[in-house]
């Protein structure tokens, strides 16, 4: 099977004793790409680093909403910098709202999830978007800010950014409601599937997500986090994305390949990166 593992953190320190064995097993399970996402400054400086020598990884840099404290005046001139740089990053993020661990006030989260939506649109880059409720959240405040944001963000590319426009990223780990998805879907929005698809008691989830239209669809590990069943309580890797497919195909009454080839090729759309290594 062809499958494509479109948010996964590698540069992570889980990963310092055996990373060469977890690409090897990805590849070996079927995975041409693996995008891997930043979360500072610094790591995004690392995770270019660590692109650049290996052809089936990819980057996206950019600044995670739970370190918005790091956020300073010379980081969108560092973020350009490397996206001009390197040819392995293919979009920004992930950036976004977390009202779950509220790190910083959600003002300021907004403020910066703007600046870099901005440089997303000046570089022409898709976004990849965390997005994370309160616990107890009843009314979806995060999800309700968020795609107000990336709306007004929408709305106002400017013309000749039609590709932008048309694919403008992902909502990494997709974890909202029917009605979240389908206003994201109108934008052009991805959704990212993650392991706890494959939760005993995620029946909600399972049925919001097939529903959804399979060409609109991405599979992510976002490992070493989020391991899917049956490996539940180990680390978590990019290899385990066939998990995910395989429950994906269950929900959509399809077989896993057509799962794998469409969230493949979904992938290869909005990150333009070509054909397999
Ligand atoms: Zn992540």
């Amino acid at each position: 099977m062809n499958l494509t593992d479109t948010h996964c953190h590698l540069d992570l320190d889980q990963f310092n004793n055996d990373r060469e064995a977890v690409i090897q097993r990805a590849r070996s399970a079927g995975l041409a790409h693996i995008l891997v996402p930043s979360l500072t400054v610094a790591s995004s400086r690392a995770v270019v680093h660590l692109t650049e020598s290996n052809p089936v990884l990819y980057a996206a840099v950019g600044v995670h909403p739970n370190e918005a404290e790091s956020w300073d005046g010379q980081t969108i001139s560092a973020l350009r910098e490397l996206a001009a740089r390197s040819l392995k990053v293919v979009a920004v993020g992930e950036i976004g709202l977390d009202y779950y661990w509220n790190k910083s006030p959600h003002e300021e989260q907004i403020s910066i999830l703007k600046e870099q939506l901005n440089l997303a649109a000046e570089l022409e880059l898709p976004v990849v978007i965390h997005s994370r409720e309160k616990d107890d959240a009843e009314t979806g405040a995060c999800a309700e800010d968020l795609i107000k944001v990336l709306e007004d963000w929408v709305a106002g590319l400017q013309s000749g950014k039609e590709t932008l426009a048309q694919r403008p990223g992902v909502l990494h780990s997709f974890s909202g409601s029917s009605e979240t998805a389908r206003r994201a879907l109108e934008l052009g929005f991805y959704i990212g599937v993650t392991g706890p698809i494959t939760y005993k008691n995620a029946h909600q989830k399972r049925q919001v997500i097939g529903n959804l239209p399979l060409e609109r669809l991405l599979i992510e590990t976002d490992a070493p986090y989020l391991t899917p069943e049956p490996h539940r309580g180990e680390r978590n890797e990019p290899a385990f994305v066939v998990h995910i497919a395989d429950k994906i195909a269950e929900v959509t009454s399809r077989t896993p390949q057509e799962i794998a080839a469409a969230t493949t090729e979904n992938a290869a759309l909005l990150f333009s990166w070509g054909e397999s290594v």
